[in-house]
C-alpha cells in the first residue's frame, strides 16, 4: 500500500498516511485533528529522488499552489 505524505497546514507539519491509491486523494487529517491538509508529491519509497530542502524554497509553485 503506498505511502502519502501531507502537511497540515494548521500546524505546518507534515505527517505520512498508507492508504490505496483509489484513496489517494481523499482528505486526510492530520494526527491532531485538523482537516485542513495538502497532499505532498513526494512519496516515500517510490524512486529515488533526493530529499529537497525544505523552507523558502517554493519548491511546490510548479504545482500552481503558491500564494
Ligand atoms: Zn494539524
Amino acid at each position: 500500500m503506498p505511502t502519502y505524505e501531507f502537511r497540515c497546514r494548521t500546524c505546518d507539519d507534515t505527517f505520512e498516511l498508507k492508504r490505496p491509491m483509489s484513496e489517494s486523494s481523499a482528505p486526510a487529517s492530520c494526527p491532531d485533528g485538523h482537516a485542513d491538509t495538502v497532499k505532498l508529491l513526494s512519496m516515500a519509497g517510490i524512486g529515488g529522488t533526493a530529499a529537497q530542502p525544505s523552507g523558502g524554497g517554493g519548491g511546490c509553485c510548479g504545482g500552481g499552489c503558491c500564494g
